[in-house]
């Protein structure tokens, strides 16, 4: 049988010195995992359970790209986070079998319709749509030589026409990465090519037309995104 039409797949990840390229399937975010970016989002962080939601993977975009200021907002957010990406199948897998399923790191931008989150917020419907429309994910390359033993030692710092907006160490997560994955795998089952963004800390802020945003993770890699005027 035939495909009445084609889609447009989303877009491959390369990795970092190789020339191998890697596929992506699934998109989870991690809400409030830095204790003083809920504080300033006027959340509490809860060590109860983490909470999460979904970009598409046809969201994703290269860094080096050029966006458009989206439509349906006026204060779109950057947030810069640690992305993890899975090449195992997991299923109720504990912190240790969750880190063996972590094939590499990159460099990721979660991009935000602030406005329409909170409205949609305060109305207690799905935001969904705030955080999920294209171009709303910026991966850098995915670096496979990062150890897992280093990783909480790394500093994430975006700029923002060369400003420093967001610096923290990886070690502040409320949420350790494997914790994060090994929960997950509880909720839904993990596959190769799933994508984990681990939260991010403090100092959001609105991106405006004619930005040029810098994101890097000492160890990992870097990013940037321009937003044309
Ligand atoms: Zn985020």
């Amino acid at each position: 049988m035939s495909n009445l039409f084609e889609i447009e797949q989303p877009i491959n990840l390369p990795v970092f010195n190789s020339d191998i390229s890697l596929p992506i399937r699934k998109i989870y975010c991690v809400g409030r995992n830095y204790v003083e970016h809920a504080k300033e989002m006027s959340d509490e962080v809860s060590r109860d359970v983490p909470f999460f939601f979904i970009k598409s993977s046809h969201d994703v975009i290269l860094s080096g790209s050029e966006i458009e200021y989206p439509a349906g907002t006026s204060d779109l957010h950057y947030e810069l986070e640690l992305a993890v990406i899975i090449d195992k199948k997991l299923k109720n897998v504990d912190a240790e079998e969750a880190k063996l399923a972590i094939f590499g790191y990159a460099v990721g931008l979660d991009l935000t319709k602030r406005d329409l989150q909170t409205q949609l917020k305060n109305q207690s419907l799905p935001w969904a749509l705030s955080k999920s429309f294209s171009q709303a994910a910026v991966l850098s390359p995915v670096n496979i030589n990062t150890s897992f033993e280093n990783i909480y030692t790394q500093t994430l710092v975006l700029k923002q026409n060369n400003q420093v907006r967001q610096n923290s160490l990886l070690g502040e997560m409320v949420w350790k990465i494997e914790e994060l994955i090994a929960y997950l795998s509880t909720l839904d089952t993990l596959y190769p090519g799933d994508v984990i963004f681990t939260g991010t800390p403090s100092g959001v802020g609105a991106v405006e037309r004619g930005d040029k945003l810098k994101g890097s993770i000492s160890g990992v890699g870097e990013l940037d995104l321009t937003v044309l005027p």
